[in-house]
């Protein structure tokens, strides 16, 4: 017999969908998800997926709670579980129906005891490996959903929970886990699509996945936005939503420099770019399966719902700005590798390379000199290691307290003396690596931490006092 399955998905997808993340800040508390319910209240006729983060701060809590344990601290550690344990209680129970309440407790019971069992067994072993530290952090995102679903459920939304470990197949790379594509789209499809055609709201939780054989993993931290654009991509949604804390891009990070303004409409690739250079409010792969399938991804304040954020699109109309925003990243180390022996030595830097691969240490940037190479990471739990490879062939040394600045705009590449404008503009400060990327639409540098405040004021100062009102707010 022929199945109709596949022509069945053919008829379904015709109607539109969009996936709306909410992170965790838009999830914090009981206000903060009655919020949330509004807000997919007033979309319900595009269909939405909503996808949530844990609940504020709960994936740090999570992760001190395991190294707690590691550490020995049994008591300690259990203790924090029931304080987190009270926590999603307290905000859970003023958004779930009476009716629904014995069924909170339950999943909450449930849930928490698992966590209390893991995390004894990380006392007893007194060491956590990536695998059992996702399967932690995996908790945040696993009750935050199940308690959307029923908050949404509360406020008269026909909402249903699918668990996103069932249909985000990743590989095992556990606490970076990259998603197989192949195997995620047909699931995401066959699971959701036929939920969405009959009228309901969908709500799984972001950052987590399994393996093939059904391990849970994360994607990484902040990974909830490249859920919500894994989700987007595999069911062909119209739209991908990013709920946040903020107006959208900003001019620069908030956290670093107040003041920015919001960015109305930026390209894939340079927000790409900023994401990528540390701009937070996108985790950095997110917007590679949206590009993929041209999807458009918009970023949006859960708190102001009424403010159009930012429209992320495959091209951004012309403007007269150069930049369209500064990034940065804080806690960079600067390593240092120099050897005149090896000086140009075939093979030099691939033999660099695969030591800092060897130790799964990204690289972000590089610069090299005729007796050197420079290089920056932000995760230095290997360095030891690495250093110790180096030293049999080169002299290293490396420097920490650095941050890396990153001003992003299309137009960069086609303005000749940008270049000048930006070292100008931060002429008092020591800047010690400089390196513009082959997309030729960043100019990105090294400075100290201490000097990332003045340095982002300067650029901010020289590049954003003149806003062309068609892309900026
Ligand atoms: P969520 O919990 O919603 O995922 P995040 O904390 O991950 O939120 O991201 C939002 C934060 O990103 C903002 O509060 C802001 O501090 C930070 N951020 C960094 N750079 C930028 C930028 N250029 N524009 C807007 N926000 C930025
Ligand atoms: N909860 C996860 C984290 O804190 C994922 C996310 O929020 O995007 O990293
Ligand atoms: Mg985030």
């Amino acid at each position: 017999m022929v199945s109709l399955l596949p022509f069945a998905f053919c008829l379904l997808t015709f109607f539109s969908m969009i996936v709306m993340k909410f992170g965790g800040t838009s999830v914090e508390s009981a206000s903060a998800i009655e919020r949330v319910a509004g807000i997919v209240r007033s979309r319900l006729e595009r269909r939405p997926v909503v996808v949530v983060s844990a609940m504020g701060k709960t994936t740090n809590k999570l992760l001190a709670i395991a190294r707690t344990a590691v550490e020995g601290h049994r008591k300690e550690a259990i203790q924090q579980i029931h304080e987190l344990r009270d926590f999603h209680s307290h905000q859970a129970r003023q958004v779930v129906s009476l009716a629904e309440r014995a069924e909170l407790d339950l999943l909450l019971d449930e849930h928490f005891q698992e966590l209390t069992e893991l995390v004894k067994g990380l006392s007893v072993l007194g060491e956590a490996t990536p695998r059992s530290i996702d399967a932690i952090s995996s908790y945040g995102e696993r009750l935050s959903s199940h308690i959307v679903t029923r908050a949404l459920r509360h406020f008269s939304i026909d909402a249903v929970h699918v668990d996103s470990r069932h249909v985000v197949v990743t590989d095992g790379r556990f606490t970076q886990a990259a998603p197989q594509y192949g195997l995620t789209y047909p699931k995401l499809k066959a699971g959701l699509l036929p939920l969405l055609e009959q009228g309901k709201v969908v709500v799984m939780g972001g950052f987590i996945g399994s393996t093939e054989e059904g391990v849970t993993t994360t994607l990484g931290r902040g990974g909830s936005d490249f859920s919500a654009s894994i989700i987007g991509a595999g069911i062909g949604a119209e739209e991908i939503q990013i709920w946040t804390d903020v107006d959208g891009m900003l001019t620069c990070d908030p956290a670093i420099l107040p003041g920015g303004r919001r960015v109305k409409v930026i390209s894939f690739p340079e927000a790409a770019e900023l994401a990528y250079f540390g701009a937070k409010v996108l985790h950095p792969s997110t917007l590679l399966p949206a590009m993929d399938r041209n999807i458009p991804v918009f970023i949006l304040n859960s708190r102001d719902a009424g403010c159009e954020g930012t429209k992320i699109l495959p091209q951004a109309p012309a403007t007269s700005n150069l930049a369209k925003s500064i990034a940065c990243k804080k806690n960079i180390t600067v390593v240092d590798i120099s050897s005149t022996r090896m000086l140009m030595a075939h093979g030099f830097l691939h033999k660099i390379f695969e030591i800092f691969d060897r130790y799964e240490t990204p690289v972000d940037m590089v610069t090299t000199s005729e007796v050197s190479v420079s290089l920056t990471i932000d995760k230095t739990d290997r360095l030891e290691d690495i250093t110790r490879e180096l030293s049999r062939f080169a002299e290293v040394r490396h420097e920490n307290r650095q941050a890396i600045i990153c001003v992003v705009g299309d137009n960069i590449r086609y303005t000749p003396g940008v270049a000048g404008r930006i070292f100008k503009a931060v002429e008092h400060i020591n800047v010690r690596m400089i390196s513009q990327g082959a997309s030729l639409r960043n100019v990105s540098f090294v400075i100290q931490e201490s000097d990332l405040k003045p340095a982002v004021q300067a650029l901010h100062t020289a590049f954003f006092s003149q806003l062309d009102p068609e892309i900026f707010a």
